[in-house]
């Protein structure tokens, strides 16, 4: 059976009786070339155990089997999982979870299912939950490359430079914990059924230290935080929002002048090592206080 033959796809799901689940993203892939180079891209070889979430009917589940040592794959709709079993079958290096990926502690799966092997993450994701789900993927800090199929409108996101439309929190942390590449597009038609939005597949490489250490990771994101807080305001009232209690503006207004940012500066101007010189000096006042 072609798992990515549009009239296979339709005979095998009717003779299941399954019916497409909007909340649960189900958007299924019916090209062939896209699994094949979403696969590709993830670099996965039979060093790596592979980690994919939501293997739907399994078009990259296949993929990434004939590639890798092993694949776990985190599937939520029971409904699937016979689907799973006939299309998976004739790969013994794949183990289908049933499951929330969102509930799962990933770190811990990893460690249980890809002994001696290097673990990498591999996913077309569902629309509904790509934020969540990437930060639990950078979080569970255990991949070596995370490569998923996203909205193209999250993936630029995702790799935006500062001072772009695109630029904002997501993107600070992304680029703070990883380096993102944005790799090639991907038209509705490919998916069935097709959403309304083309989508986007990316890889993201974790960084082996921090960009910066000149303050700690969680007062770096208070900050940038505080200053995304009110997108279309000054950096200087994000900061009087969330540090106004402890610090005077006129001495926020004199750490964004010793920053070297001029007083009417916005958040989204600034990248890693400027609020990173930012945070850091706002620590220090906090702490001479
Ligand atoms: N990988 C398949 C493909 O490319 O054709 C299906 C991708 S579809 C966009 C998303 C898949 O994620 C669906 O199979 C859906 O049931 C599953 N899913 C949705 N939410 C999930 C969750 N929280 N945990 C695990 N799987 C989930």
């Amino acid at each position: 059976m072609d798992l990515c033959n549009e009239k296979d796809i339709k005979a095998l799901l009717g003779r299941h009786g399954f019916r497409f689940s909007k909340s649960m993203g189900q958007n299924f892939l019916i090209e062939g070339w896209v699994p094949r180079d979403i696969a590709e891209a993830s670099g996965a070889e039979a060093h790596c155990g592979v980690l994919e979430i939501g293997p739907g009917i399994g078009p990259l589940t296949v993929q990434l089997a004939q590639r890798a040592g092993r694949v776990a794959a985190i599937e939520l709709d029971k409904a699937l999982l016979p689907i799973l079993a006939e299309t998976l079958a004739p790969y013994d290096n794949v183990s289908v979870i049933p499951g929330d990926a969102m509930k799962l502690d990933l770190a811990a799966l990893v460690n249980e299912q890809f002994p001696g092997l290097t673990p990498i993450a591999c996913a077309n994701l569902p629309y509904n939950i790509t934020t969540p789900v990437i930060t639990a993927l950078i979080e569970a800090n255990c991949f070596a490359s995370i490569t998923v199929m996203i909205q193209r409108e999250v993936a630029l996101r995702i790799c935006a430079a500062p001072g772009t439309s695109d630029y904002g929190a997501f993107s600070l942390f992304c680029q703070y914990h990883t380096q993102p590449e944005f790799l090639f597009e991907v038209p509705p038609e490919c998916f069935l059924p097709a959403p309304k939005v083309t989508s986007a597949v990316i890889r993201l490489v974790p960084r082996p230290e921090p960009p910066q250490d000149l303050v700690e990771e969680s007062f770096f994101f208070q900050v940038v935080k505080a200053s995304f807080a009110q997108r279309r305001k000054t950096l200087l009232n994000g900061l009087s929002a969330a540090f106004g209690s402890r610090l005077d503006k006129d001495v926020l207004r004199s750490i964004l002048e010793d920053c070297g940012l001029p007083a009417d500066v916005r958040g989204e101007r600034l990248g890693i090592p400027e609020f990173a010189r930012l945070a850091a000096t706002l620590q220090n006042h906090l702490h001479a206080q």
